[in-house]
């Protein structure tokens, strides 16, 4: 069996049925019929047929999710326009009116929003949870809980959920498990080892890697995928020929990217943790991160995702330290996102502000003095002078 690295490159190979040694962009809505009627009513009804029509399939989303599913060890996985497709499609391929659905209290903020504003207007009800409370999650579980929905690394706070616990507790209690392992990657985090049935990917950061396109991905069995599909059809989020074929492409890179990126923020995760300027530093991969331990049983590395507190003598100075550090970072870009080749940062209360109340934004762990930060695979020596200089303007 090929490893990892060569999957990222030959697996789905397959799906590419002309010479190009490259898979070509299939950009066409429609495929030809070609005159055998029994062979275009199979390309119509068989799930995901690469070539039917493009709601329906398309050989580079074939391609793609092949090298997902070989990635997360899942028997399928589907491709799909955006991270929220597939969060959206995957959570009502399970639930339906009168169902209720486990979650964290810290989310992506969509996936919040989700779980808000659109479930609860369809009769599905949700309780949050302490994340790195098992018993937590234990205690939420009502007749009626279909599936246990969780997020780690959780966005933006970092915190941890217990891969292993949350595999177990649903196989115990006959209910679905989900994670979205985004902020991870597969090459960090392979959610299946721990029990998890299925995997939620926004193909937009670092599967992608190059801030270039949007997707999402999920992961599961066939039967299941084959639910989604068919969900997927009437919501109607495909994913386009062009960022399919970006996506593969993006993703012969992943293995590379991702061990420069965790190599990069652990160092400047380091450089910070040691500033007096910055009062904390949160990143899963310094032993100080309050479930170290349970990152390192569960996570093959730590990502390039941290969070930072800049110092100040109250919360307002706070804030407008973290303003003038914003605003002075150069090879860092203030834009939301991430995962991409090049170093991120946003200012998470000021960008959240509108989807969170003041209570979720506590229970997420945002503070005003907060930045969070994507790091990319710059040279390690410029990421960390663009911080010294940006820092020296306070
Ligand atoms: C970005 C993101 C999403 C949503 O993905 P889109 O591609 O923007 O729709 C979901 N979950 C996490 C953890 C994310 O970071």
């Amino acid at each position: 069996m090929s490893r990892l690295e060569t999957n990222l490159i030959h697996t789905g190979k397959e799906f590419n049925t002309t010479k190009s040694v490259v898979t070509p962009i299939y950009q066409t809505s429609t495929y030809l019929a070609d005159g055998d009627l029994a062979a275009y009513i199979h390309a119509a009804t068989e799930p995901k047929h690469p070539e039917f029509y493009h709601r329906h399939g398309n050989p580079t989303n074939s391609q793609v999710a092949a090298i997902l599913a070989k990635l997360e060890k899942t028997e399928d996985a589907l491709v799909l326009a955006t991270g929220m497709a597939a969060i959206s499609t995957a959570i009502l391929a399970i639930v339906k009116s009168g169902d209720h659905i486990v979650v964290q209290n810290a989310h992506y903020s969509g996936s919040t929003l989700f779980f808000n504003d659109f479930l609860a207007d369809y009769g599905i009800t949700i309780t949050r949870v302490d994340q790195c409370n098992n018993q937590a999650f234990l205690n939420a579980i009502q007749e009626n809980t279909k599936l246990l929905y969780i997020e780690t690394p959780s966005n933006p706070n970092l915190n941890i959920t217990d891969l292993a616990f949350i595999g177990q507790l649903g196989k115990d209690k006959g209910i679905t498990t989900m994670v979205d392992n985004t902020f991870a990657s597969p090459i960090n985090q392979t959610p299946k080892d721990f029990g998890i049935d299925i995997v939620i990917h926004s193909a937009t950061k670092y599967l992608g890697g190059h801030s270039d396109l949007t997707a999402g991905a999920v992961c599961g069995t066939k039967e299941y995928i084959n639910k989604v599909w068919r969900r997927s059809l009437v919501l109607g989020a495909s994913l386009s020929p062009f960022d399919s074929w970006l996506l593969l492409r993006g993703l012969k890179t992943l293995a590379l990217r991702v061990d420069q990126i965790n190599k990069n923020a652990l160092a400047l995760a380091q450089y910070l943790n040691s500033h007096k300027a910055i009062k904390k530093v949160i990143y899963v991969g310094l032993p100080n991160h309050a479930q170290y331990e349970l990152a390192k049983s569960q996570m093959k590395g730590f990502t390039g995702m941290l969070c930072i507190e800049v110092a100040g003598n109250n919360e307002e100075e706070e804030f407008k330290n973290a303003q003038t550090i914003l605003g002075n970072l150069r090879i860092f870009v203030n834009a939301a996102s991430l995962g991409g080749v090049e170093s991120l940062v946003v200012h998470p209360a000021s960008m959240w502000g509108s989807h969170h109340s003041k209570e979720q934004k506590e229970t997420s762990g945002i503070t005003r003095g907060m930045l969070r930060i994507s790091v990319g695979i710059e040279h390690i020596d410029d990421i960390i002078a663009d911080w010294e200089q940006a820092i020296s303007k306070l």
